[in-house]
């Protein structure tokens, strides 16, 4: 028996959510007296992931990524291994195959789990974070979907064996033929801080401040549903609800109200500093750190502020 981590990686190397994965595989093989085992893609060197638990790296090289391809091959792993559980990210690629798998190996899904079970019960986010559901699984084996940053990343040196592992090929209906990064900056989704601004900025040629905020925070930026509409900042950059889910460490709103819609997508975050004019905004209520002022005067300073910090520090 064994727990087994579908390993993504991002050009060889490993994400925050990849880390993320390989801890919480660890430490449910290590509370069930099994073995943590990883199916990793595209990375030469999986040794990284011994740090966090992993014991046995099963390697599989291929180019692009093929959902029916990486779902088979999960699958022959997960039966050679005799893998009672796979866990898996909340990347849009695991979002993808989980479904595909659980539906051919008749295994139960649970997305959005936030912590390791207890007497079988996992608890997972529900509702845009509102609510924690209980779900309890009946089937032989589950697939567990971490929601991003909940877990966390949890050192375990292990002695890890890598062992090369072969792709099982499958006759798509669609296939990727290339794939080109929108843009070298931090993804959303694997940011520790986002800088997010609202239409309170007035207009595109005021992000500059945002952009020097974000790069001395070592942040990704993020913008309110509006301001990706009126083509203010790319549509890469919309959270909330019928944006990217943000649920990072330090989320800055600056210049956005709000709304409940908003809120939705980015409440997972765990400190959240609001800087509105307006004292009696809706996101004061859900702010950790918030500043009634002017995001010209106040994010300015704050940059200043930091740099000053970082020079002393450094
Ligand atoms: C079905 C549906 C789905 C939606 N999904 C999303 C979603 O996913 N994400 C999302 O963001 N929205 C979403 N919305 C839109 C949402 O309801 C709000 O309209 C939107 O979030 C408001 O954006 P905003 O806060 O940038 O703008 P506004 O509501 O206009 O707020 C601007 C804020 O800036 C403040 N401000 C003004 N000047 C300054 C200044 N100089 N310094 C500091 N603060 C200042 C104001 O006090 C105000 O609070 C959705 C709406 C619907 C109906």
């Amino acid at each position: 028996m064994s727990v087994l981590a579908f390993i993504e990686s991002n050009n060889g190397s490993f994400k925050k959510s990849d880390l993320e994965v390989a801890s919480y595989a660890a430490a449910l093989a290590a509370a069930t007296n099994t073995e943590a085992i990883a199916l990793v893609f595209n990375s030469d060197d999986c040794s990284p992931l011994g740090t966090y638990g992993i014991s046995k790296a099963l390697k599989v090289s291929t180019e692009q990524f093929n959902a029916s391809s990486y779902a088979a091959t999960i699958e022959v792993a997960t039966t050679q291994e005799a893998a009672t559980v796979l866990i898996c990210s909340s990347s849009s690629n695991s979002k993808y195959i989980a479904p595909l798998v659980a539906a051919s190996l008749k295994a139960a899904y649970v997305p959005n789990v936030i912590a390791l079970p207890e007497s079988g019960t996992y608890p997972r986010n529900v509702f845009s974070n509102k609510g924690i559901a209980h779900t309890k699984v009946n089937s032989e084996l589950s697939i567990i979907g971490i929601a991003p940053n909940t877990y966390g990343v949890h050192e375990n040196p292990t002695q890890i064996n890598q062992i090369d592992f072969n792709l099982v090929s499958s006759s798509s209906k669609t296939q990727s033929t290339s794939t080109e990064t929108a843009s070298d900056k931090i993804s959303i989704a694997d940011a520790d801080i986002v800088v997010s601004a609202g239409r309170g900025l007035k207009g595109p040629e005021n992000w500059g401040m945002i952009e020097e905020l974000a790069q001395v925070l070592g942040a990704a930026t993020a913008c309110s549903k509006p301001v990706s509409d009126m083509g203010w900042r790319p549509h890469s950059e919309h959270v909330g609800q019928t944006g990217k889910p943000v649920s990072c460490n330090l989320y800055f709103a600056i210049g956005i109200s709000g709304a409940i819609q908003h809120l939705a997508g980015v409440s997972a975050s765990k400190t959240k500093v609001v800087i509105n004019t307006d004292p009696e905004a809706p996101f004061f209520k859900a702010a950790d750190y918030g500043i009634v002022g002017d995001a010209f005067e106040v994010v300015p300073q704050l940059i200043e502020k930091l740099k000053a910090f970082k020079s002393e520090n450094s």
